[in-house]
């Protein structure tokens, strides 16, 4: 069997479970498309060694007949999560040389379940930005290209080193993490399936902070299918996070039956933005229609406080990063400033910080500082959290209308030019989560599913949002969506 990378996890199980490849040939079939892809940059540390242990171990396992969801399966990890021995940098020159002694719940349940690790991906520096250009390692390149034209576009971020490595057949599938859209946003963006889970669905536990109150992971695939394998062996309660819920975690692929009769969904009519591209509207429309045609009752809903999410994220989460990142002096890990003659502690903070921390990072703490300041708390930060409250409200209204999940574009456009925003107001970077981070406000399950292309043949995402603790049932309108859509497309192979 040739081209085994470009397989999905579903298929890759049944075609283990059946004796029909092993792990070993899988692993060594990503490692060789890994090998040639360097130039999209997606893979930042790969670890065949690890890869080829763990694979022997798997087929070994499924031999034995104890062959958990994931076993055999190689997949990549986003540089956020601290995996044990290997560098986990979060794309920050601050943890250079950091190899943590342990490993994230999430990624240890993987690996426990059989995944292969090949390595670890590219990010936007501590998951800071939409485009991947903030990481130390330079950006991360989409695989896609606008028609003939071979300019380098973004995977999206924050997650994109997963997105570009999950769309260009890098991986089988993986790890994402989404604070305000670092999921879906780059799922969207390459044509691949991602789902940020409930807040407390996942561990948090290991997973390197941002914002610890808007923070989840979740799976990055090539199908609904596939998000729901990896999901369920990603999911469960912790104790080492206080705030992972204690709920059972259900068979998510069980309930993909791609019944929605009869299910009510809501469009908002505040996601309508002005000056948004007439090939969104369309997706959105056409996105409603297969719903429709599949049984569902579409219904304008409203949700009044949308206008005020980005203002109030982007208050919210660099409050809590400047928090989070204060524990990077130089003392502990990473990165530490060699010192002139009489610095003190103060002098040692302060260059160490000026030099691990790239721009976006800084910005963020700086403006979370400020909101949090003395004079300014109430001002900013705490407005910020009452409009959250008010976010949240507005879903659980029309949840208690009956709407079972909601229908929205992913993004406001299609992936847009490596360095095309470089010189724009930082706001203009931040209006790419103008569809996400109201789910992040208010910790409800959001999936981006690919729908359709852009009329320079680059992949568009619709985005559902589902009831909270409910994966089950939005994984499985997101997969009546995605029959009826038919999204096949791949890039073409230029690197
Ligand atoms: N793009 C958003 C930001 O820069 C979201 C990032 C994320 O979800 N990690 O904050």
């Amino acid at each position: 069997m040739s081209d085994l990378n470009k397989m999905g996890l579903a298929e890759a199980r049944d075609a283990l479970r059946a004796g029909d490849v092993t792990s070993v040939e899988l692993t060594e079939a990503c490692l060789k498309a890994i090998d040639e892809a360097d130039a999209l940059n997606a893979f930042v540390h790969k670890t065949p060694e690890i890869a080829m242990e763990r694979a022997k171990a798997a087929d070994e396992r499924i031999k034995g007949g104890d062959a958990p969801s994931m076993c055999g399966l190689p997949i990549g990890i986003k540089d956020l999560f601290c995996t044990e021995g290997v560098p986990s940098q979060a794309a920050s020159g601050i943890l250079e040389g950091f190899k943590p002694e342990y490993e994230s719940t999430v990624s240890q349940q993987l690996a426990d379940a059989g995944a292969v690790m090949l390595g670890k991906l590219n990010m936007d520096e501590f998951a800071m930005g939409s485009s991947n250009e903030t990481s130390v390692y330079g950006n991360a390149v989409s695989p896609w290209r606008r028609g003939n034209d071979d300019a380098q576009l973004t995977p999206g971020g924050s997650s994109g080193g997963s997105a570009a490595a999950v769309a260009a057949d890098l991986c089988l599938a993986a790890t994402g993490t989404d604070t305000g859209g670092s999921i879906r946003q780059p799922a969207a963006f390459t044509g691949i399936t991602g789902i940020k889970p409930t807040y407390g669905r996942c561990s948090r536990w290991g997973i390197v902070a941002f914002a610890s109150s808007l923070d989840q992971a979740g799976p990055m695939t090539k199908n609904v299918r596939d998000a729901a394998i990896m999901l369920e062996t990603m999911c469960g309660h912790d104790a080492k996070d206080s705030t992972s819920a204690d709920l059972a975690v259900p068979n998510f692929e069980a309930m993909l039956t791609g019944d929605i009769k009869g299910k009510k969904i809501g469009i908002p009519k505040e996601y309508r933005m002005d000056g948004m591209p007439a090939e969104i509207e369309k997706l959105w429309a056409d996105g409603a229609a297969m719903l429709k045609d599949a049984g569902a009752e579409i219904v304008d809903i409203s949700l009044p406080h949308t206008k005020y999410a980005l203002p109030a994220y982007y208050v919210i989460a660099p409050a809590e990063a400047s928090s989070n990142l204060a524990r990077y002096d130089g003392v502990r890990y990473g990165h530490r400033a060699q010192l002139a003659q009489g610095d003190g502690i103060t002098e040692m903070y302060e260059k160490t910080r000026a030099e691990g921390f790239g721009h976006e990072v800084q910005r963020r703490v700086m403006v979370g500082t400020y909101v949090l300041s003395a004079g300014f708390y109430d001002a900013y930060y705490n407005r910020a959290r009452k409009v959250r409250t008010l976010i949240k409200k507005d879903f659980e209204d029309v949840f208690a209308a009956g709407v079972d999940a909601i229908l929205t574009p992913a993004t406001p456009s299609a992936a847009f030019g490596l360095g095309e925003m470089t010189e724009a107001d930082p706001v203009q970077m931040y209006l790419n989560d103008v569809f996400t981070v109201t789910v992040n406000l208010a910790g409800l399950p959001g999936i981006s599913v690919p729908a359709g292309l852009d009329t320079q043949g680059l992949p568009l995402g619709l985005q559902l949002i589902g009831r909270p603790w409910e994966e089950g049932d939005l994984l499985n309108t997101a997969y009546a969506l995605e029959n009826a859509a038919g999204f096949v497309a791949k890039p073409g192979k230029w690197w």
